[in-house]
């Protein structure tokens, strides 16, 4: 056996690919596969092209590009598995190798390394991007472009995802973003909280309502400074290192705070840094720390439920209300009920569950920037299944959804009628806190 076959194997988890038995019950969860219908955009199908990678059968990498690179990573597959096939670490794995060995072009390349290891990391280039957000809104600019019809003309559909932005705030207000908001009443938790790089440049009033009611359910919350990229987009697109490398920042930067928990409100972040402990388990020097540091990982809406909720919340007027699950909140951290128990704790809404709730909405991180028109036909098959709802508010715990929801009522021109909001927005509300 040649030596690059063992480098093949190695590099792309050839060992975990033979737990598949070919069974194919992932395959009525995988939406890539019931979209495109085809088995090599199935889990089994992309599992099987990795393992024949590794058995010498494909040697041209070149064939697994276009269906691994149209996987969502939503991991429903994992989920539905029943002989435990590790499939995120496969996906990645085969990512990474991939991306090892391919030639970019000197723009995807310079496009990836500004973006990837200049501006994601980078709290001040995140800052940068949110102040400037906020400075296009208040100058007109926005207005002038969405008149001109100029935003249309922006690539990858920009245009589009700039329609469903919420309004960002002020610079002044950026900097005043406490770093320590104590707990109102008796504490309960010391909590540190993660602010993630889109959410905190794009979403930032969420994180503060997030801060609001964690110190309101009777948390003691920091907001440590020295925090950046949970690294789950790094890992998605085959940089490895990055994301390791981003890990370590953080777990070092959590290391100053004796926190009971490390809270996100971002199911996608959230998986990642449940994951820190997987990540760097062969790195001798942190991977007993970053053990630890997945243990104290937590959704927000856990933790508002161990606090007991709320005493008191503003009922709705008979709102009906849908929740759209994030897959890696489901597939990977397995948080599914706290959400719904929050929601079922304000009184006056009627929560109905729409068919496929835990079927990926598309979004994906950059996957419906970058896989448009596959997203696009995912999207449309939810949205089919929320209007059956009739519901007036669609619920998100992820950015990248929240998005991705808002897309789907402004294409389905359902905008007077129905709203997307993430669950902290909706629960803020409730309490009777604003920002
Ligand atoms: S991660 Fe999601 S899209 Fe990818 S193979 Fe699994 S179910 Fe399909
Ligand atoms: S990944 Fe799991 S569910 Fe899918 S075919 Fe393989 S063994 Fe069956």
């Amino acid at each position: 056996m040649s030596e690059t076959i063992e480098q093949l194997r190695k590099e792309f988890q050839y060992d975990k690919t033979k737990q598949c038995v070919q069974c194919g019950y992932c395959l009525p969860v995988c939406p890539t596969y019931l979209s495109m219908g085809k088995e090599t955009h199935s889990p089994r199908g992309r599992i099987n092209l990795v393992k024949m990678v590794g058995e010498g059968k494909i040697t041209d990498l070149s064939v697994l590009e276009e269906p691994l690179d149209l996987c969502l990573g939503c991991r429903a597959c994992e989920t539905a598995c029943p002989t435990g096939v590790e499939y995120g670490t496969i996906l990645e794995s085969a990512r990474a190798a991939l991306v090892k060995r391919k030639k970019f072009s000197l723009p995807v390349r310079l496009v990836r390394n500004t973006m990837l290891k200049k501006v994601f990391p980078s709290r001040g280039m995140m800052n940068f991007t949110g102040n400037s957000y906020w400075l296009y809104e208040k100058t007109g600019l926005q207005k002038i472009m969405r008149k001109t019809g100029a935003m249309k003309k922006l690539p990858f559909h920009l245009g589009e995802f700039e329609a469903t932005m919420s309004s960002g705030v002020s610079p002044k207000k950026r900097s005043q973003f406490e770093t320590f908001v104590k707990a109102k009443g008796k504490r309960k938790y010391t909590i540190a909280f993660f602010t993630g790089c889109i959410m905190d440049a794009m979403f930032r009033k969420i994180n503060e309502l997030s801060v609001q009611l964690l110190a309101e359910a009777g948390c003691d919350v920091y907001v440590v400074k020295k925090q950046t990229c949970c690294g789950a987009l790094h890992a998605h697109a085959g940089e490895m290192d990055d994301s390791k490398n981003l890990a370590k920042q953080n777990i070092a930067a959590f290391e100053d705070i004796e926190a009971d928990y490390v809270v996100n409100n971002a199911g996608g972040c959230g998986a990642m840094l449940n994951e820190y402990g997987h990540l760097l388990k062969d790195d001798s020097e942190w991977a007993e720390k970053a053990e630890i540091f997945s243990s104290k990982s937590k959704d927000i809406s856990q933790i508002l439920v161990a606090c007991g909720g709320f005493r008191s919340l503003k009922p709705r007027e008979n709102e009906r209300v849908t929740y759209q699950r994030s897959c890696h909140m489901t597939n990977v951290q397995k948080v599914t009920k706290e959400p719904v128990q929050l929601l079922n704790s304000i009184p006056g809404i009627e929560l109905v569950e729409m068919k496929d709730a835990n079927m990926c909405c598309g979004s994906a991180g950059i996957y419906n920037i970058v896989n448009y028109d596959e997203s696009i036909k995912i999207l449309d098959e939810k949205m089919k299944h929320m209007k059956a709802t009739k519901a007036t508010v669609i619920i998100t715990t992820n950015p990248g959804c929240l998005i991705q929801m808002k897309l789907g009522i402004e294409r389905e021109n359902l905008s007077s009628t129905v709203k997307a909001l993430h669950l902290i927005e909706y629960l803020a509300e409730a309490v009777g806190i604003s920002n």
